[in-house]
């Protein structure tokens, strides 16, 4: 004859146990998670996601006199923890979104390719931060009302090359 087993009963006592163990593991997670270099950055409020001054100057420096882009670029998706943009020259690119809207761009930002595309080969320092802000929004590293996506996006490249001294 089988026996039938009884179910177990989990007493207060052990919930108790499990939670407190649950908790431990939790904060040992944290302090994994605190102690990793690319910790991504999410959500980040505006104010928030301007780098602390070495960063900027030091991504700045590396813009300085260079038709690649890669290496900043590089710089940027380290410090936020996100993936890095593509950045391209296509004039073509460019005119298309002109024509559609009616309006002149000196850059645009694909969100689905994680592509930015300058209309010339020479773009400056503002323009390369102005789309980058458009590519960590779109990442989710950094959290604003999407109707004022252009105004941050603008305030985000003033405000990161006042912090690197060069404006
Ligand atoms: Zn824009």
């Amino acid at each position: 004859m089988v026996k039938k087993s009884k179910p177990i009963k989990i007493t207060d006592c052990m919930w108790i146990d499990l939670h407190r163990k649950l908790d431990c593991l939790t904060r040992q997670l944290i302090r994994i998670e605190d102690n990793l270099p690319n910790k991504p950055k999410r959500y980040l409020k505006f104010n928030e996601c301007i780098p602390p001054t070495e960063v900027c100057r030091s991504v700045v420096s590396m813009m300085n006199g260079v038709e690649n882009y890669d290496g900043f670029i590089g710089k940027l998706s380290e410090y936020y923890g996100c993936s890095i943009m593509g950045m391209y020259v296509s004039l073509e690119k460019v005119l298309a979104l002109e024509r559609q809207t009616g309006k002149s761009y000196v850059a645009l930002y694909d969100p689905n390719l994680k592509v930015a595309y300058s209309k010339k080969k020479t773009v400056t320092h503002s323009s390369v931060l102005h789309e980058w802000f458009h590519h960590m929004h779109a990442q989710g590293v950094v959290s604003i009302n999407v109707k004022d996506e252009e105004y941050y996006a603008i305030k985000y490249a003033e405000v990161f090359l006042q912090r690197a001294n060069m404006i």
